[in-house]
């Protein structure tokens, strides 16, 4: 931190200013989390100054010895915490992941089934905006508009009239847990291959509190950063006959040199993943997720599906005047951070939206449980009940402050940066 503060006041001053906004705010979106500091140290480590593209033992430069030693450290962990049969660490992220895992099988013009954007799915199983609507044709399926659950049977049908070539399960906004073998089923009816995304589940996935999609699925992909509480990365794993033609999808298909420190970094998150308290970590997420619901179902608001299985909950505001964009606006004033999302049956635009996609992993991660998930039930309540509050904006906002202060996440960092700026 010193040199960096005495060489580049400016961007040590940013970071200072992240690393305070960080602690002193509910970091409320489901797909962000706080990394411990031995995954900083590896990802802020000289191993970004190394050029190793390839794989370990079979690389295109000189000096690897020490980076693939990481390298196979992170594959291995990764084996051992999935169960997979063959994995590759170096996507740059979760969509690099699902475009090298897709360029494995698939041709341009191939058919594809993912879910529908606006009903929890993500932008790269499909979306027309992404590189996967442009060189894939497909159909979307949704969830139950009445259930908020995602309709098997409906899926089934749309499958046997489609006749895709791979079916993409998972999402960045269902609340619910994902029936792998339902829709290994499927697939296996209409001849089509499976990719299970596991992207914000992957910590509950590997800890045995999600089911698995390992023995369903041809494909699994996933992001290292959000439930599995590692550094920002992707990472794509298969079953033996895919291994080869992924690991030329990943380099030299779609990306060049890996970023070691990144995967050195991964191992480390890994390694962490593996430990036992990851585990209460996991189970506490869900446990706080579902007090959350609890309590803002009894405070009367609607949440998608009814609540949740998971880490996540989706507040369904389309019966209220109130949109996403103005709730997301008025808690954002708190220092509660969310994210407006899409509901299913959407009728508001993508900017503005009918509702708020609110996740616990990040503050689970600093050590809050059921009292506190209430107590920030109730604020939620609150502000959402009165959105244009600026005083009560205040009044919560000091009391996200206090409770935040109970809840220190590197509070040795802290000291240190602002000692280093002066
Ligand atoms: C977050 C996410 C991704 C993409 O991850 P990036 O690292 O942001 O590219 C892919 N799929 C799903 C389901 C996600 O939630």
């Amino acid at each position: 931190m010193h040199s960096l503060a005495a060489q580049d006041p400016k961007i040590a001053r940013f970071i200072l200013n992240e690393l305070e906004r960080q602690e002193a705010g509910l970091e409320m979106i489901a797909s962000e989390n706080y990394v411990s500091e031995a995954v900083l140290a590896a990802q802020g480590s000289v191993l970004t100054n190394k050029y190793a593209e390839g794989l370990p033992g079979k690389r295109y430069y000189g000096g690897c010895e020490f980076v693939d030693a990481a390298e196979d450290l992170a594959r291995e962990r990764a084996r051992k915490l999935f169960g997979c049969e063959r994995v590759n660490v170096q996507p740059h992220s979760g969509s690099q992941a699902n475009m090298a895992a897709y360029m494995a099988v698939l041709e341009p013009g191939d058919r594809i089934m993912g879910m529908d954007l606006s009903h929890g799915g993500h932008l790269t199983h499909g979306s027309p905006v992404n590189f996967s609507g442009r060189l894939y044709e497909v159909s979307a399926y949704g969830v139950d508009e009445d259930s908020g659950r995602i309709d098997y049977d409906a899926l089934r049908q749309q499958a046997l009239a489609y006749g895709p070539k791979m079916i993409i399960c998972g999402g960045s906004a269902y609340p619910r847990e994902i029936d792998f073998a339902r829709f290994r089923a499927v697939a296996d009816e209409v001849g089509a291959l499976l990719l299970a995304d596991i992207a914000h589940i992957a910590g509950l996935v590997c800890t045995g509190l999600h089911a698995d999609p390992i023995p369903h699925c041809d494909f699994v992909t996933t992001t290292t950063h959000k439930t599995l509480r590692g550094p920002r990365g992707g990472l794509a794993m298969c079953r033996e006959e895919f291994g080869k033609r992924m690991n030329s999808r990943v380099f030299p298909g779609i990306q060049g040199g890996p970023l070691m420190h990144v995967i050195a970094a991964k191992a480390v998150a890994f390694g962490e993943a593996l430990q036992p308290q990851f585990k209460d970590y996991a189970k506490q997420v869900i446990t706080n997720a579902q007090a959350l619901a609890q309590r803002l179902t009894a405070g009367g608001l609607n949440l998608v599906s009814g609540g949740t299985d998971n880490h996540l909950l989706l507040v369904d505001l389309s019966a209220t005047e109130l949109t996403g964009k103005a709730a997301e606006a008025a808690l954002g004033a708190a220092d509660i951070t969310v994210n407006k999302n899409t509901v299913p049956g959407e009728t508001r635009s993508p900017f503005v939206t009918s509702g708020l996609r609110i996740g616990t992993p990040a503050l689970t991660t600093r050590g809050m449980k059921e009292p506190e998930m209430s107590a920030i039930g109730d604020w939620i309540l609150k502000i959402l009940n009165d959105p244009e509050d600026s005083a009560l904006h205040a009044q919560v906002k000091d009391e996200v402050t206090a409770l935040c202060q109970r809840f220190p996440i590197y509070p040795d960092r802290l000291d240190a940066a602002r000692g280093a700026i002066g």
